[in-house]
């Protein structure tokens, strides 16, 4: 949860407005001192809508390990800043000036040194891919090293997908410090090294009933230590729907942090698991548990079938997927690309999209990141190349124009992606709300969005929806409307749109929504001139109910009345 403490007015309406905005935010009333007192023992981030040096003053006592303190953001009674305070990395406050910034429209400022020059910190590095630092780490150390431009070494077992590095940071199988260690082994490390654990480890575990949480705990934690395994690397246990009730196997789960993933016996019995039991297939329908589970969440295995009186355990590594993140970049506006997007983009180590988005959002990237533009009219292959970075270990974003995911580059690296790859889609803001925000409100009924490019769909198709949309009084967005080479299509649409509806139901005309060379016209469909659109124009055309409001387009609500 978010807290949000106000000490003026002003900042009282902004903290209002946060806590309407976000599900997750939650306003603490009453005196400034005591709301901070009682939303720092609830919140994971805070912030103060006051000024910086009153809210060092309140946070002051109540400081304490930085690993666990929440996040604290300062905003000015102006609102112009969101000031990430302190508990900028571990906190996450610096993600959280950057989140307040783009909700209140204020200048985050961070001043973190990783962070300032566009660096990894060390305190959350990999944090979105689960690692955890290793205790008594040489953070300072190597971090001084990183932003003073010395070579540090990242030796890592296996490609993880971490997203651009700093030039300085050289990948390397030398363990010669200063050094970035990535690994679920336990080995000697020289020192100084950051060294962190990667969520790689599963643990198989069978078990009779009434096994105690005690006696597998300790079985696992000898199983992990003779493999030479770092029980921080342990992301999830697994075992036979059978013990799903067990509540010895839950506590130790419980203990570990992880969770525990149940598979049917039938699933289980599938696994080739080198050490099977006959009585436990009697038991259990399986003739192995501890490994099978093992193998069955995709894992090889690395310590085989240990047992104690009443369980068995057996550990394996998961393979590493790599990410591929799909992005939406929004119409064209800065302002308008979503702070999901940003973050996606920073982490991406490769980013593939048409030439003229992926300019746009060149700065968003960070230092190190490779670009690939492929020409338009070739979605199948920018996908391609993505997802083979992802395939390969790396993350890699594909990014579209407004949102990936309609009438953009979500679908195709979809139709290619299996599950060896990880991926995020970020929504962005499709042209047709883009369009809709300057007309008015010309989507507040049913409405439906239709492209009329016959390059992938045939024209007959196009007719019949165009058809179906009329006759289901839908608003209708039309996309694609026209291009030097495809200039009659949009003629025919207005004349199927005005066999069901009359010539002056209002027409949104926007060009370049968003972005420089914006025009909005507003027209009917008696009197539209197809000519006037072109490949970077949307329109939008209402249904019966849709009327001019104050210049406005508007399609109410209801049908009533
Ligand atoms: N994924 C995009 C759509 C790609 S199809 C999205 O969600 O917006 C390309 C068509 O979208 C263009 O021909 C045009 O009709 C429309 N379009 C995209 N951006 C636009 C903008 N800023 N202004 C007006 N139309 C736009």
């Amino acid at each position: 949860m978010i807290g949000l403490v106000a000490a003026t007015e002003n900042g009282r309406r902004r903290a209002r407005r946060l806590s309407r905005l976000w599900p997750g935010a939650r306003l603490y009333e009453g005196g400034p001192r005591e709301a901070v007192r009682r939303a720092w023992g609830e919140c994971e981030g805070l912030v103060l809508f006051m000024a910086s040096g009153a809210a060092v003053r309140l946070v002051a006592p109540l400081l304490g390990d930085k690993r666990r303190d929440p996040g604290v953001v300062c905003v000015d009674d102006a609102g112009r800043y969101a000031v990430s305070l302190c508990g900028g990395h571990g906190g996450g406050a610096n993600a959280l000036a950057r989140r307040v910034a783009g909700a209140l429209g204020a200048e985050p400022v961070i001043t973190t040194a990783s962070d300032a020059l566009g660096l990894p910190a060390l305190d959350s590095f990999g944090e979105h891919l689960g690692f955890r630092v290793e205790e008594g780490s040489d953070l300072a150390a190597v971090g001084a090293a990183l932003v003073g431009g010395r070579t540090v070494r990242l030796v890592s077992d296996v490609r993880w997908p971490l997203g651009p590095l700093p030039e300085n940071v050289v990948c390397s199988e030398e363990m010669e410090p200063p050094l970035i260690f990535i690994s679920d082994r336990l080995s000697e490390v020289p020192r100084p090294a950051a060294v962190y654990r990667p969520p790689s480890l599963v643990a198989g575990v069978g078990c009779s009933r009434g096994a105690g949480a005690g006696e597998i705990l300790e079985l696992l934690r000898a199983a992990l230590r003779d493999g030479g395994l770092s029980e921080a690397s342990l992301c999830s246990m697994a075992s036979v729907e059978a013990k799903r009730g067990e509540e010895g196997l839950l506590g130790a789960a419980e203990e570990l942090g992880v969770p525990v993933r149940f598979f049917p016996a039938g699933e289980l019995v599938r696994q080739p698991a080198p050490n099977p039991s006959r009585a436990v297939e009697r038991a259990v329908g399986t003739p192995s548990v501890a490994e099978a589970a093992v193998l069955a969440c995709g894992a090889a295995l690395l310590v085989e079938k240990r047992r104690s009186k009443n369980a068995t355990v057996a550990v394996g590594r998961l393979p590493v997927r790599g990410r591929l993140y799909i992005v939406g970049l929004g119409p064209g506006e800065e302002a308008l690309v979503p702070p999901l997007a940003r973050e996606a983009l920073s982490r991406a180590g490769l980013v593939v999209g048409l030439k003229s988005y992926v300019e746009r959002i060149r700065h968003l990237l960070r230092p190190g990141t490779r670009i690939l533009t492929p020409p338009l009219g070739e979605e199948a292959e920018r996908a391609r190349i993505a997802l083979e970075e992802a395939r390969a270990g790396g993350s890699a974003a594909l990014v579209s124009g407004g949102d990936a995911g309609i009438y953009g580059m979500a679908s195709p690296a979809l139709e290619l992606a299996g599950e060896e790859v990880e991926v995020e889609v970020v929504p962005g803001i499709t042209a047709a709300q883009a369009a809709a925000a300057l007309l008015g409100a010309p989507l507040g009924h049913d409405h439906c969005a239709i492209s009329l490019s016959d390059l992938l769909t045939p024209w007959e198709v196009i007719e019949r929806r165009l058809r179906a949309a009329a006759e289901g009084d839908f608003v209708v967005s039309l996309y694609n409307p026209r291009s030097r080479g495809r200039t009659w299509q949009l003629e025919k649409a207005r004349r199927i749109l005005l066999e069901r509806r009359s010539p002056g139901t209002p027409v949104g005309v926007v060009r370049n929504a968003f972005r420089p060379g914006q025009e909005v016209v507003l027209t009917d469909l008696g009197s539209l001139r197809p000519e006037e659109a072109d490949m970077n124009t949307i329109l939008i055309v209402g249904s019966s109910r849709t009327r001019l409001q104050a210049g406005r387009m508007v399609t109410p609500r209801g049908y009533a009345g």
